[in-house]
């Protein structure tokens, strides 16, 4: 099927230095459990910028980020729960792993098992799983994609292996999709990595920006370093 090949083909093109580096930082130990979540921001900047420093692969790209589409008109919510807030960990243009084709991804920083929902009302069009939260490298990735009317497509990434949606499922926004991980080019650190394409494969067409209307004002998307709490809309 087609929809099959193409999510093996996501899992096999995997971005960047930082994510093909992190299973060494796994196991270096890196991500303890009982680190702070700005422990844990810097611990993942650290690895981050160690392993892709400012080399041509990981240009800065601050300067051409954007425009983003105002945020409290945005199609969009946050892709977790009301009356929950949780901490970018890596935000758009980062320089670091969310660059090139990935520039407009999010990192959430997230414990095993927390629950993710829907950004926006859609259809299920890709439900991989089948790894554990141990498999942390690429191609070992559990994912969800939702395709929405205007055929945008959100991304839910690093997921634990506990499936909740099948593929043709209508969802609405605040639906669950899945519960967050640490599977698949992941840094070795839980968290949700969220972004939207025009595509399946965002290899292909790149991410888009993307804001969040029911949060702290966000006009240049969500900012690394805060915490965004998701409410009602
Ligand atoms: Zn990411």
């Amino acid at each position: 099927m087609p929809a099959r090949q193409k999510s093996e083909r996501l899992g096999a093109t995997s971005p960047s230095c930082a994510e093909r580096r992190g299973a060494a930082a796994a196991e270096a130990g890196l991500p303890g459990s009982g680190r702070t979540r700005a422990a844990r921001a810097a611990i993942l900047t650290g690895v981050l910028v160690a392993a892709c420093g400012t080399g041509p692969s990981s240009p800065s790209a601050v300067g051409s980020c954007g425009p983003f589409p105002p945020w409290p008109s945005s199609e969009y919510v946050l892709p977790y729960p009301v009356g929950t807030a949780y901490l970018v960990l890596q935000g758009n243009c980062s320089g670091l792993s969310h660059t090139g084709v990935y520039q407009y991804g999010y990192d959430f920083d997230m414990s095993i098992g927390t629950p993710i929902t829907a950004a926006r009302a859609g259809e299920v069009v890709v439900r991989r799983f089948g790894f554990d939260d141990t498999q942390i490298r690429d191609g070992q990735q559990n994912y969800v994609m939702v395709r929405h009317a205007d055929g945008m497509i959100t991304g839910y990434s690093h997921l634990t292996n506990r499936v909740v949606v099948s593929v043709g499922d209508t969802v609405a926004a605040g639906d669950p999709v899945g519960f967050s991980g640490n599977t698949g080019t992941s840094s070795g650190i839980p968290h949700l990595h969220f972004s939207m394409s025009s595509c399946l494969v965002p290899n292909d067409c790149g991410t888009r920006p993307l804001t969040f209307r029911n949060t702290d004002p966000n006009p240049n998307g969500l900012e690394a370093g805060r915490v965004y709490p998701a409410r009602a809309y």
